[in-house]
């Protein structure tokens, strides 16, 4: 078979000489059936030859030819030249297998055909065998299947492409057939499920589908197969390894040429992590737009609240550009609009140093800070125009501690300033008085703790005035107890405090001193603090005593020539009346009236004295308040004929004290207010139970007294001087024994007055 030359031969067989005769007949119906197949053969559109038992060819009939283009069978013979080189070793072979076993054999490979264009042929051979068994060769055709090679190529690369794209979508694929019942192996599936073959065969599949979607998966899928359109659904699928997972699926259906569905094909595709991808980006986005939607809101707020302020505010970055500022701002640097609008740093910057007395400071201050961003700073700025500024500076820093930015606020404290530089000055004013004074002069708060007290002060008592006890230890413990209820009284009243004290001087000398306090109110009329002074009036008291001396004596020495006299006008007023000498009479009792009253003047006096050395004696009892006052004014209305006493009586109760004494105090008062009243015709006396005791007030409508009358009417020998004063008789120790009378009561004795419209005199008693 090496010789391949040898194989292809002609169309004849070839026999021998001696069998010739034998078989002319037989030859005769071998040629006639012979050149039948030849017909046969050269009709037909396969390429057919025969080989003879070495492979020699023995025919080719003539389509093989004329495939070739040839026409001589030498032209075929050499079939390295017509079988491609690629296919000539894979032939050579089968070849040579099939006539080794006689087997019928079949090969693929491509000839050269006339067009120079390689074919692919499909070559089968059949062994053709003699009479006796014996192999002759075989007889085989060939059929162009260059076609269907071509057909299978694609088809094959088609697959590919399919298998590929299986790959791509990195899903599961699954085929159901046409009503939707899983056939046979579904390896994907499988893999997918958990699901054995029993488990998703038919319908079962669907039980891998989580049940809240299992009918919506149905519904959709009856309708893509009714509608005969791809199936588009979203389901939850639980899964071998990774438990409920979401899928995308999508199934083709494959129609067949009359639009019959034959099966589905479809792709579940897991787009859980791809869903929650999107669900934090939209929550995420959400997120961020309420975060937006917040900032937006707060930075709304902040610039409402920057431009509420009566502060300027500006937010410079860290490298001094303007950010941000309020229209404050402008006003306290009068910026010019340019300016403002351009937001122009250097514009600002040296505008704002053209307005200052230092603008160096300024702006070496600015410079420092601007270095040291950990620093926060408070100054003053001032104007050339007068203007006081304070600026507060201090940086933004953030949480990672870098410094974004600095900010500074200014207010205008030209107005605050101005205050406390009067307040400083008035102070000063204040002080300078008090040093100056000879007076000890004091300031205390609303509760009489000291709060300041001048060098006198100091240099008299040598004391701390600062000190708890200070007050005791320097007044004298007599006194302590009348002080402390002026005082109180004062509080009640807000009136300026007046009495008299015994002041202890460094080397424990007790001073006569007039103690003056004077209540200093906020706007609510509340007491804040008491400025008062220590006048001595040591001297005037050795005069005062000196004088009462003399007082007591004269009144002495008065008294019983009075009494003489007054015995004897008594005596004579009764002879006078039995001798019926009216006119006598007259005068006599002219002159008693008088006596009588030199007699009041001289017991004033003496009384005076009295008080003055401790001598009044003081008789108690226990009476109704009511009762004496009524008592009083009926006396009083028989000799007192101008006004009318009008009386509201209220205070129907028991009290223990004094009754002649207080009686006298109510007669004092009534005197007066007749006396001070001359316009007027009625006097009305009002009692009332208060707290803690009876309070009587005898109001007149006459002259009224000055405010410092008020608070003075009280001390010995004071008589309010005025135009019309002097028409008014008196001594003026009237009211001054009836303070001493009240205060040795326990009692109060204060007065209300308007000047030209009347006083009310008020007594109060404890009543227990
Ligand atoms: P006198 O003897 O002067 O009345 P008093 O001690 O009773 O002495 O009164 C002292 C001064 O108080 C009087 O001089 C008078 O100026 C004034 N005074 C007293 N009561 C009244 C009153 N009801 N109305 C006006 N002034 C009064």
């Amino acid at each position: 078979m090496s010789d391949k030359k040898n194989w292809i031969v002609g169309a004849q067989r070839t026999g021998s000489t001696a069998e010739k005769s034998n078989t002319d007949r037989t030859q005769a119906h071998v040629k006639e059936s012979e050149s039948h197949f030849r017909a046969m053969a050269d009709a037909s559109p396969v390429l057919i030859w025969t080989i003879d038992a070495h492979g020699s060819p023995t025919y080719y009939n003539k389509t093989f030819f004329d495939f070739i283009g040839v026409t001589k069978t030498e032209d075929i013979s050499d079939w390295e030249k017509i079988v491609h080189p690629d296919d000539l070793d894979s032939t050579m072979k089968t070849l040579s297998m099939a006539i080794s076993e006689r087997h019928p054999y079949s090969l693929e490979c491509r000839l050269l055909r006339a067009d120079g264009t390689w074919r692919w042929v499909l070559a089968q051979g059949n062994p053709i065998l003699g009479a006796n068994n014996e192999f002759l060769g075989f007889v085989g055709s060939s059929v162009d299947i260059t076609e269907r090679r071509e057909a299978e190529a694609r088809i094959k690369e088609s697959e590919k492409k399919f298998e590929a794209a299986i790959l791509a979508v990195e899903g599961i694929i699954w085929t159901n057939n046409a009503v939707g019942e899983m056939v046979g192996e579904q390896p994907g599936w499988a893999k997918l499920t958990g699901q054995s073959f029993e488990e998703y065969q038919g319908f079962k599949w669907s039980s891998a589908v989580h049940p809240d979607d299992a009918q919506p998966t149905v519904d959709a899928w009856n309708k893509a197969v009714r509608d005969k359109s791809t199936f588009v659904f979203e389901h939850r699928l639980k899964t071998q390894h990774n438990g409920w997972r979401l899928f995308s699926v999508k199934a083709v259906p494959a129609l067949d040429e009359k639009g019959i569905i034959k099966q589905w094909v479809g792709v579940h595709t897991d787009i859980t992590e791809q869903r929650e991808a999107a669900k934090k980006i939209r929550e995420s986005e959400s997120y961020f737009r309420s975060l937006t939607e917040k900032l937006t809101y707060r930075t709304a707020l902040l610039e409402a609240h920057n431009q509420a302020s009566v502060d300027g505010i500006l937010l410079v970055d860290a490298k001094g550009k303007i950010i941000s500022f309020n229209q404050r701002f402008t006003e306290i640097w009068n910026m010019p609009q340019p300016i403002v609008d351009a937001k122009d740093d250097e514009a600002a910057l040296s505008f704002a140093m053209a307005q200052l007395v230092n603008p160096q400071l300024f702006i070496d201050k600015v410079k420092y800070l601007y270095e040291h961003p950990t620093e926060t700073s408070l100054d003053e700025l001032e104007f050339k125009d007068g203007k006081i500024v304070e600026r507060n500076g201090y940086p933004v820093i953030g949480e990672d501690g870098s410094y974004y930015a600095w900010s500074w606020t200014f207010k205008d404290i030209t107005k605050q300033k101005s205050y406390e530089k009067a307040i400083i000055e008035s102070e000063q004013r204040f002080r300078i008085l008090a040093e100056t004074l000879p007076q000890l002069i004091w300031m205390t708060n609303e509760k009489g703790i000291y709060e300041y007290a001048s060098s006198h002060w100091i240099n008299y008592s040598g004391l701390d005035p600062y000190a708890k006890d200070t007050w005791q230890k320097l007044i004298h413990p007599q006194d302590l107890k009348a002080l402390r209820q002026g005082w109180e009284n004062s509080l009640q009243t807000g009136k300026t405090y007046h009495s008299e004290a015994r002041l202890k001087n460094k080397k424990g000398v007790y001073n006569w001193h007039l103690v003056q306090g004077e209540p200093i109110k906020n706007e609510k009329g509340t007491i804040i603090k008491w400025i008062g002074a220590f006048t001595d009036i040591e001297n005037l008291k050795e005069e005062q005593k000196q004088k009462n001396d003399f007082l007591s004596m004269a009144s002495h020495e008065l008294r019983t020539p009075v009494t003489t006299i007054k015995a004897y006008s008594q005596i004579i007023e009764r002879i006078l009346a039995e001798k019926d000498d009216v006119q006598t009479l007259g005068m006599v009792k002219k002159m008693s009236k008088q006596v009588n009253s030199l007699n009041t003047l001289i017991t004033d006096l003496l009384d005076i004295t009295r008080m003055q050395t401790g001598g009044l004696i003081r008789n108690e009892s226990v009476f109704n308040l009511d009762d004496l006052v009524k008592e009083v004014i009926d006396d009083f209305q028989t000799t007192s004929v101008t006004h009318q006493i009008i009386d509201n009586l209220d205070a129907d109760i028991s009290i223990s004290g004094d009754k002649n004494k207080l009686g006298q105090v109510l007669n004092n008062l009534l005197s007066n207010a007749t006396k001070y009243s001359p316009a007027a015709d009625r006097i009305i006396i009002d009692t009332k139970v208060v707290n803690d005791g009876v309070q009587l007030s005898v109001q007149d409508f006459g002259i009224g007294i000055s405010m410092e009358g008020q608070q003075r009417v009280f001390e010995q020998f004071y008589r309010v001087t005025g135009e019309n004063q002097a028409t008014f008789q008196g001594m003026g120790i009237g009211l001054y024994i009836c303070a001493e009378i009240i205060k040795k009561e326990g009692g109060n004795i204060w007065v209300d007055s308007i000047k030209g419209e009347g006083s009310v005199f008020y007594v109060w008693l404890p009543t227990d």
